[in-house]
């Protein structure tokens, strides 16, 4: 593992799109990204988030094998320009153990 998080580079492995957890979703990303995609809020929210356990908000839906329901089969992110806050701070200010471990740019072959 890299020991500085600057050094990070994303080798687009799409790694960290498919470990299972959650990828929480903030009040205005979830008008954001519902406009990037050309849907009302309650379209989007029907069609690609679920409701946190306890109501405590709602998380990008995953598919059957649990990748994010975002991540191409090309390892890009459908909603790139609009992602969640999570995505686009992991690794320096969000992370996971989980994440870390599976991470090609922090685990960059010998
Ligand atoms: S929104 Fe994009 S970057 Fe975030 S987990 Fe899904 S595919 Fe990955």
């Amino acid at each position: 593992m890299i020991e500085k998080p600057h050094d990070f580079q994303c080798r687009r492995c799409g790694a960290c799109c498919r470990v299972p957890g959650y990828v929480e979703l903030l009040p205005d990303e979830v008008e954001r990204i519902a406009n990037f995609l050309g849907l009302d809020i309650y379209e989007f929210t029907s069609k690609y988030a679920i409701l946190l356990s306890g109501r405590r908000g709602l998380s990008l839906a995953s598919r059957s094998d649990d990748r994010c329901i975002f991540l191409r089969d090309d390892n890009t992110c459908e909603i790139n320009p609009v992602k969640p806050r999570q995505c686009r701070e992991f690794p320096s200010q969000w992370t996971e153990p989980e994440l870390l471990k599976v991470c090609a740019g922090l685990n960059p072959s010998p």
